[in-house]
């Protein structure tokens, strides 16, 4: 019998939990599994709050369909038919840029009748294609690469704005080849983005013909999926699940340390009970585990330690759609630091899945905060709601107060993987060379997504098996 702790049950850990255990018992591998968790509730930032009628995301409201990995899992739990995809219009993406919302360009056409980006900022980005490629393998921040191959413009309006839409990060530290690899793989690949496009249609187009079945590209990056009850539904499922097949839940107790050598640990926790384990894995955020593997391990506690993390906070207005002289019909929009607004974009949330306002009412989700307005954090709940009302007023041309009110904080909201990222993990994974049954997992490594950290988990729990044999 291999016991296993996991700490932290949000969906890295729960999903971890969960590929263990499937893994294991088609591979007839007894496990002691226990869970760890510093809350009373699991799911960590996922988090789907009823409040008067609305349903509030605390944290993410969805995953993207064009990866596999959240997609399968639902699959495994049997969650297919309670699966909740966006609707259609939320296709439909928004930037703020010179006091007007501009749809984004899905296809030329839409780019070249498109006024965000100016004649010389829209013949710069076309210019991509003659941009000699970099072989160096520098690690260049997403600002560097965006200015280098597609000019100013469209970083500052297109690129650093989505950035910060997934990231709350900042183009000017975050490091390209980490946060978005695909990017840069295609410029390797390819030559360039706007080939890699020609090229990636034209094999598309010849896979439809041969009658092959195509990935659909519905939407920038596949299309939003969640749950009616919202995406708390998926790891309220895992926790379930993971419980019914036999691991031991220990909730609202931090753990503290891990003690002890390679193979035989002791994760200490708040409450002054230790657990023995032969595998621990901390799904716990990068800070988190820096703490706890202080004694331990301190060069890679170190490394943990300064992973940073930027603050973001949550704003759900509830509003009459009368008094909405916008049209709703879209995801949402993002806006560009220089814009100088308070608040990092909107999302139409009751326009992007149905039933999250009550009848005849709508609901707006803003953000705020992130790498480049950190200071978001300290402002008190009246500053921000005033902020956001006066972003809403000068955006959307809302001039009343919503009836519906809340604003979440997350102190530490997203790990940022600045540059410098990927030897960062390089040198971690040196630093527990020497520990075999620690394993790291979560969303401070290889990707923020909830995709990411599936994938992650299910990496982790492999990983596990092996140490199992
Ligand atoms: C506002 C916001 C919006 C987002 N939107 C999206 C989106 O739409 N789509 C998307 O794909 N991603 C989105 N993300 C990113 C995604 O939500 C996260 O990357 C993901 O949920 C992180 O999961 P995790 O399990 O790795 O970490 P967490 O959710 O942070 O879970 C870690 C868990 O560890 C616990 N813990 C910490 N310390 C200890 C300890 N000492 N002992 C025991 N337990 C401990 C915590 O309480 C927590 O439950 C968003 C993130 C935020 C903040």
């Amino acid at each position: 019998m291999t016991q296993v702790v996991v700490i932290g049950a949000g969906i890295s850990g729960l999903a971890t939990a969960y590929a263990l255990q499937t893994l294991a018992q088609s591979e007839g591998k007894p496990l002691q599994l226990q869970v760890v968790e510093k809350n009373d509730r699991c799911g960590g930032k996922i988090w789907s709050r009823r409040e008067e009628g609305y349903l509030c995301e605390w944290g993410p409201n969805g995953f993207l369909d064009n990866k596999p990995a959240t997609l399968e899992l639902c699959r495994a739990l049997q969650m297919d038919d309670v699966l909740q995809r966006s609707n259609d219009n939320a296709r439909k993406r928004y930037i703020f840029s010179g006091n007007r919302l501009h749809r984004l360009p899905e296809n030329g056409p839409m780019f070249l009748r498109s006024q965000l980006l100016s004649w010389p900022g829209k013949i710069r980005l076309v210019g991509e294609a003659l941009v000699p490629t970099r072989r160096d393998g520098e690690d260049e921040t997403l600002a560097e690469f965006g200015r280098r191959r597609l000019g100013a413009e469209a970083l500052d309006k297109l690129i650093a704005p989505m950035a910060g839409g997934i990231f709350a990060g900042d183009a000017e530290t975050m490091s390209v080849k980490s946060c978005f690899p695909r990017i840069v793989e295609l410029e390797q690949q390819y030559g360039g983005l706007l080939r890699a496009m020609v090229r990636l249609a034209r094999q598309k187009r010849q896979q439809r013909k041969r009658g092959q079945t195509v990935a659909s590209a519905a939407g920038p990056g596949g299309v939003l999926t969640s749950f009616d009850g919202g995406i708390q539904q998926l790891t309220d499922t895992l926790r379930q699940t993971v419980e019914a097949r036999g691991a031991q839940f220990l909730t609202g107790v931090a753990a503290c340390s891990v003690e002890g050598d390679p193979g035989q640990y002791r994760v200490m926790l708040a409450d002054g009970r230790s657990l023995e384990a032969q595998i621990v894995i901390s799904a716990a955020p990068a800070w988190a585990a820096a703490e706890l593997l202080r004694d331990l391990v301190p060069d890679v506690a170190g490394l943990l330690k300064d992973i940073p993390y930027a603050p973001m906070n949550v704003i759900c207005c509830g509003y009459d759609p009368q008094q909405i002289p916008c049209d709703l019909n879209g995801f949402g929009y993002l806006i560009p630091k220089q814009e100088s607004c308070s608040i990092l974009g909107t999302l139409w949330d009751s326009s992007i899945f149905r039933h999250r306002a009550p009848a005849g009412r709508v609901l707006l989700r803003s953000m705020m905060g992130g790498a480049t307005r950190p200071q978001a954090a300290d402002l008190s709940d009246e500053q921000v709601a005033i902020l956001v009302q006066a972003d809403l007023e000068r955006i959307m041309g809302i001039r009343v107060a919503p009836e519906f009110l809340r604003i979440f904080r997350h102190q530490r909201a997203i790990p940022q993987y600045v540059r410098g990222h990927a030897q960062r993990l390089a040198d971690l994974h040196r630093g527990l060379e020497g520990q075999s049954g620690l394993i790291l997992t979560g969303n401070a490594y290889g990707g923020v997504g909830l995709n990411d950290c599936v994938a992650n988990a299910r990496k982790a729990a492999e990983q596990a098996l092996w140490l199992m044999r």
